[in-house]
């Protein structure tokens, strides 16, 4: 893409209502506009890297056995009566009524609604587990939406549910997210941390919230120092019941835990390994049993033909808070260092002096020659100073740049420059080629 030709409205100043790093970080870089009270517009950049997040969730649920479709955000209130939410939901509900009077909601999160798809075509056994998902907006009021993405009232979710026969194929089930979750955070770059969750009146001990440190979260976190290591992905088949409960157990040896399920006696075998932050949770999963199904009535038939009541659970990933996370885990004082995984493009062109003929030559040629390689570019063609061109590259964070100027290309050079690491080496265009295109 051409800078000229792009859309990418950057903002000098830092703006002054918006309070972290990572909102600033984003309406600077131009990649999202407010529109209303916690109801934001993803520009192209925005939602370049929205549709990069969504596809690592995406291929990491995919890859624990889950099953995407798509379910409308505008749903029915008699659906919700009949788990007996409707009216026990609160003002978080965005509540709509039709030109029929008709009561509808826009979908803060959809147990309802799969449930009784579920229970439309499940008849046996054989029908279960199932776990099915979607990537879907939401839409919460919340009462005091902020720090832009990351408290929004309308947000991108990826929601899951899975369902079971018995309370051991639940777990079973909510391992595989478990394992999920860890890869899928570690792929952009994140440690996200699991910690022990209320379960409501489910008890056990089947829910955990996945917690980012940042010291602008809104959660206070306590945790063994043994989680300050940088996030692996682990291989694992996910059909393998005793292998995926080691690593879960594994990872929950550590201790990790919110405010609200702080363990003094683990803190006291933690010791002088203690740690106190602030997070920000970006998912988070739970098994809820019959909470669901026995009110709404999915029923299938047991293996023996008696009937059975799936055992539930649901899991969430905040994908549109997540492009917040990851920026207030990665950036500097000149802007985003997007993860290569995440970021809106791999490689920036910088042409110093556009009305010289070779350096425009070789900065076209350079571009044509990427593009055709499939890397995603971004030529910033623009007619601009080149202290301009380099403020905005690493403002929007792109993970490659390379700097075609007249002195270097009289003698056969670029320079490219990795925006992690500000290392900048001298390449002639060929290495400079093979280097971000492998
Ligand atoms: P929170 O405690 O932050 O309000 P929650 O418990 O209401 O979260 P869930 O219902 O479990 O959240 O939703 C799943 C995920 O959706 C959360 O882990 C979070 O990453 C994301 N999420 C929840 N509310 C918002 C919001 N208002 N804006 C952006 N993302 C959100
Ligand atoms: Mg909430």
């Amino acid at each position: 893409m051409r800078l000229s030709r792009h859309f990418l409205p950057v903002l000098k100043e830092s703006p002054s209502d918006a309070q972290i790093v990572s909102h600033k970080l984003m309406l600077r870089a131009g990649l999202v506009r407010q529109t209303a009270a916690g109801i934001y517009a993803w520009l192209p950049l925005g939602q370049r890297v929205l549709q990069k997040i969504a596809q690592i969730v995406r291929e990491e649920q995919d890859r624990a056995g889950a099953i995407e479709l798509l379910m409308p955000t505008l749903q029915s209130a008699d659906l919700w009566r009949e788990s007996g939410r409707y009216d026990a939901y609160g003002p978080e509900m965005l509540r709509i009524t039709d030109r029929h009077d008709r009561e509808m909601l826009y979908g803060p999160t959809n147990e309802e609604m799969i449930t009784s798809i579920f229970r439309d075509s499940a008849r046996s056994y054989r029908d279960l587990p199932r776990t099915l998902y979607h990537i879907q907006w939401k839409f919460r009021d919340e009462v005091r939406p902020r720090f832009g993405v990351m408290r929004g009232r309308e947000f991108l979710m990826k929601d899951a549910y899975s369902f079971d026969l018995d309370e051991a194929g639940a777990r079973h089930s909510y391992n595989r997210m478990f394992v999920a979750y860890l890869n899928t955070f570690a792929r952009m770059g994140l440690r996200a941390i699991p910690m022990q969750a209320d379960t409501g009146p489910i008890g056990g001990d089947l829910s955990h919230e996945f917690i980012v440190l940042a010291p602008t979260g809104e959660s206070d976190v306590f945790y063994h120092s043994n989680w300050e290591k940088p996030a692996e992905l682990s291989s694992v088949d996910f059909d393998d019941v005793s292998g995926l409960q080691t690593i879960v157990s594994g990872y929950t040896a550590d201790y990790a835990a919110t405010d609200e399920k702080r363990d003094e006696a683990r803190e006291a075998e933690a010791g002088a390994d203690l740690r106190q932050s602030r997070g920000v949770e970006v998912g988070h999963i739970f098994y809820f049993g019959e909470k669901y199904s026995k009110p709404m009535n999915l029923r299938v038939q047991g293996p023996d033909g008696s009937e059975v009541i799936p055992h539930m659970g649901s899991y969430g990933i905040g994908v549109s808070r997540l492009m917040g996370a990851i920026i207030e885990a990665s950036h500097d004082d000149n802007g985003i260092i997007w993860p290569d995984a995440v970021a809106p493009y791999k490689v920036g062109i910088i042409n110093m002096r556009v009305d010289d003929e070779a350096c425009t030559a070789a900065a076209d040629d350079l571009y044509a020659r990427l593009q055709k390689a499939g890397v995603e570019v971004l030529y910033d063609d623009r007619d601009e100073r080149g202290g301009a061109k380099f403020a905005t590259m690493d403002l929007i964070g792109i993970p490659w740049q390379i700097v075609i100027g007249p002195k270097g290309i009289a003698r056969g050079v670029v320079e490219l420059k990795r925006r992690s690491t500000g290392e900048k080496v001298e390449l002639s265009i060929e290495d400079a080629l093979a280097k971000v295109v492998g």
